[in-house]
């Protein structure tokens, strides 16, 4: 905050995924004309593209490169499914790497055919299999918990609990832990886990926007800062108590705003933002 009260951008960083419709090109040019410092790529905007080029075409715009968005999908009851997903990462990381990003978000699966447990168990094998190549490539893996709406096909890791459990269980300087306010808001331990996460030393990424009332689809309806019911301004609190001075990624997948004027859509972010945040 600025003497003002008042958010300014230097902390704000925005993933391409929120402004889907522009291509990672427009939205270079876009997010440096709008002031704001942070970039998310996700991998889908570098299709096609040379990413070493890309990664330099960024920082010509003067953005950081916050992280690349994402892997993980470690479980199948199939283990050649779970071979190729570790293939899948491992291209990631390198990626990444290329990108000039020094992380590497996981949304770390799940499997509805088998247990919650037997999922949770492949995520640790998957991660722990991958330290090695994260570690060369100078990479870090950030464990994203999802709300556990999404613990059938998306994440068997739900809470900032069972992220720090398995974060410590590495113990290593390649894993840390991604806090995104839209799964883990409603979780009665939060504060206590998100001070847990920093003093560990894990706590690596904040991710923001807000829980639409009523949310009208489970993936694609999130909603700006100050829409919905999630104090993101206190969360941002306890983000920032526990020793985190990162970036705030505004991370927003919403159908609506997808369809609106982009440029008038990311004028109402960085509203959101100063305002709500
Ligand atoms: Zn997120």
């Amino acid at each position: 905050m600025n003497s003002t009260g008042e958010n300014d951008l230097s902390k704000l960083c925005i993933h391409t995924i929120t402004t889907r419709p522009w291509k990672i090109e427009e939205t270079a040019q876009h997010f440096s004309a709008a002031g704001i410092k942070g970039i998310t790529v996700w991998r889908d905007a570098l299709e096609g593209r040379n990413i070493k080029q890309t990664g330099k075409m960024l920082l010509d715009h003067d953005l950081t490169i916050v992280s690349l968005c994402r892997s993980g999908f470690f479980p199948a009851k199939d283990s050649n499914k779970r071979k190729s997903a570790i293939d899948d990462n491992r291209r990631a990381i390198d990626e990444a790497a290329d990108l000039g990003t020094p992380m590497v978000v996981l949304v770390c699966g799940a499997d509805p055919s088998q247990r919650l447990e037997d999922s949770r168990k492949q995520i640790q094998d998957g991660i722990g299999e991958l330290i090695p190549h994260a570690s060369t490539a100078g990479i870090r893996l950030a464990i994203e918990p999802l709300h556990p709406m999404y613990a059938d096909t998306r994440s068997a890791i739900n809470t900032m609990k069972q992220a720090n459990d398995m974060a410590e269980e590495f113990n290593s300087p390649w894993v840390g832990v991604a806090v995104d306010v839209y799964h883990v808001w409603w979780d009665p331990f939060l504060e206590i886990e998100i001070k847990r996460c920093g003093e560990n030393g894990h706590l690596t990424a904040f991710h923001i926007c807000d829980w639409k009332v009523p949310t009208v689809d489970m993936l694609l309806d999130r909603g700006l800062m100050g829409e919905g019911c999630i104090p993101v301004k206190q969360i941002r609190s306890w983000v920032e108590a526990a020793g985190f001075n990162g970036f705030n990624e505004v991370e927003i997948f919403s159908t609506a705003y997808w369809k609106e004027n982009q440029s008038e859509y990311l004028r109402k972010i960085i509203k959101a933002y100063k305002d709500h945040s």
